[in-house]
């Protein structure tokens, strides 16, 4: 293979990254055998948050032992009371939500500096806030554990305030916490996309030569993402004709998937056009982390994406859960990326490369048999992707792009090595060759109406570190008529 220039190879043996790191990886192995090797280094990541006092501190508000939501985590969602009501941001503490607009009213969120007299917090998205940057967020996620600790009376002794502000997590619903400018997806699964190439490509050049060389994405469709628990009508198309060179077929798509992703949700002040964010930078520009469903309809794509990609089969529904989770909960949480070879372009050579320990899991619940037939089809982790988000930011603006706060940035399907890794039904049933068996009986190669996608991700806890959740994002699938008879009621 071509040898990177040489001052690629000068930096890759410098310092923190190259083979250090790569060794470091090497000893701590795959799985299991990995968590050693995690640790050193999440500690490392982490130790800012590890020292802080309040890092395991507990709330006066009663967090059920294993909620994805203990005070270390606060993640940042959007809420309604009743039907119609205006939105309100708010963080999630197990099982109740902190509305920050009641706790803005009542003068507890103008916390001056980036954050000044606090009126993003009265907005109903949340990009004002994201838009802020790191400093706004670290002082709000400070006043915010301060506030809600057992030990601080400041809401904790004002029952009104208290009353205002925290409510129990059934009695809102949620909705999208920030207004999608622009959506991208990217490719970054080494399985994923190495199953793909061997199911559609060459089996033995199943890797396009780009896939090693840069994050390979395309441009979304921002109007497809919904929050978790929107029904998904199942999309009509055009698929390939039966016989070479007939008319082609349309209707309802026949290969209906799923694919479990995990996406950044994008921060700061945007870059200038023509600037681009540097890899190093680039981490700054992420608030934090959704769980996704990227829905496909696979026949429909198949005819349609030669030679310039998704389009219909992918444009109808995006499912993203409801809670932001902040980079900053995460951090104590990080792991090394896979190592890279060869090694990136200069623009993508990151100094320390890392990704979340988040393991994922995708269940498919059978139409009409409720949760405890749920099947669970994947069990992955983010931390198998090959690019990490700051290499897509970076290849993402390398052009020129401009980010906003508010961009939703998916990974592409997460796929694992191993019998259960596969990240969709295409990859799990070789493209529906092969069915999924049910738990409970029944198979599935593709989504039926009526069955349910329910994504999942979760850190474990490790001594120190407590461990944490994104909830879920679910969608029911129906057939196109009923769902705009529910748009309707
Ligand atoms: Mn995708």
């Amino acid at each position: 293979r071509q040898r990177a220039p040489r001052a690629q190879r000068a930096r890759a043996t410098q310092g923190g990254r190259g083979r250090g790191e790569e060794a470091h990886w090497r000893r701590g192995g795959s799985g299991a055998g990995n968590a050693s090797g995690g640790v050193t280094l999440a500690a490392r990541g982490g130790a800012a948050f590890a020292s802080s006092p309040l890092q395991m501190a507990s709330s006066f508000i009663p967090v059920p032992a294993g909620s994805d939501f203990p005070l270390g985590n606060l993640p940042l969602g959007a809420v309604v009371r009743g039907a119609g009501g205006r939105p309100s941001l708010a963080v999630a503490l197990g099982d109740s939500v902190v509305d920050l607009k009641a706790l803005h009213v009542a003068g507890l969120l103008s916390l001056g500096g980036p954050v000044g007299d606090g009126a993003c917090f009265t907005h109903p998205t949340a990009n004002a806030f994201l838009d802020l940057g790191p400093d706004a967020w670290a002082l709000t996620r400070a006043a915010l554990t301060r506030l809600l600790t057992a030990s601080e009376g400041v809401l904790r002794d004002k029952g009104g305030v208290r009353d205002a502000a925290i409510l129990g997590a059934s009695t809102v619903s949620n909705v999208l916490p920030m207004a999608v400018g622009d959506y991208t997806d990217f490719y970054c699964s080494r399985v994923h996309a190495q199953t793909c190439g061997e199911l559609f490509r060459d089996p033995e050049a199943a890797l396009n030569p780009n896939w090693s060389r840069l994050p390979v994405g395309y441009g979304g469709r921002a109007s497809s993402v919904a929050v978790s628990g929107t029904p998904i009508a199942r999309p009509h198309g055009q698929m390939a004709p039966a016989e070479p060179g007939g008319t082609p077929r349309f209707g309802p798509t026949a290969k209906l998937d799923f694919e479990l992703e995990f996406a950044a949700v994008v921060g700061g002040p945007p870059n200038a056009r023509g600037a681009p964010v540097p890899v190093d930078a680039a981490a700054a520009r992420v608030y934090g982390y959704v769980l996704m469903n990227d829905w496909s309809a696979r026949d429909v794509q198949a005819w349609e994406s030669v030679p310039l990609g998704p389009f219909v089969g992918k444009s109808f529904a995006t499912t993203v859960s409801p809670w932001i989770v902040a980079a900053a909960a995460l951090a104590p949480h990080a792991a090394p990326a896979p190592p890279q070879d060869p090694a990136p372009l200069a623009y993508l050579d990151e100094r320390a490369r890392t990704l979340p320990d988040v393991a994922l899991t995708a269940e498919v619940v059978p139409a009409g048999r409720g949760a405890r037939a749920a099947t669970t089809v994947t069990l992955s982790n983010v931390r198998h992707l090959y690019w990490t988000f700051p290499q897509m930011l970076a290849h993402h603006t390398v052009g020129g792009c401009v980010l906003r706060a508010g961009d939703l940035v998916g990974s592409g399907t997460v796929s694992a090595p191993g019998a259960r890794g596969a990240g969709c039904l295409l990859e799990a049933t070789a493209d529906g060759a092969r069915p999924l068996a049910l738990r409970g009986g029944g198979s599935r190669t593709w989504l039926l109406d009526g069955d349910e996608v329910v994504l999942r991700g979760r850190c474990a806890a490790r001594e120190g570190v407590e461990g944490l959740g994104f909830g879920c994002a679910r969608g029911v699938v129906v057939a196109r008529a009923s769902a705009r008879e529910r748009a309707l009621q």
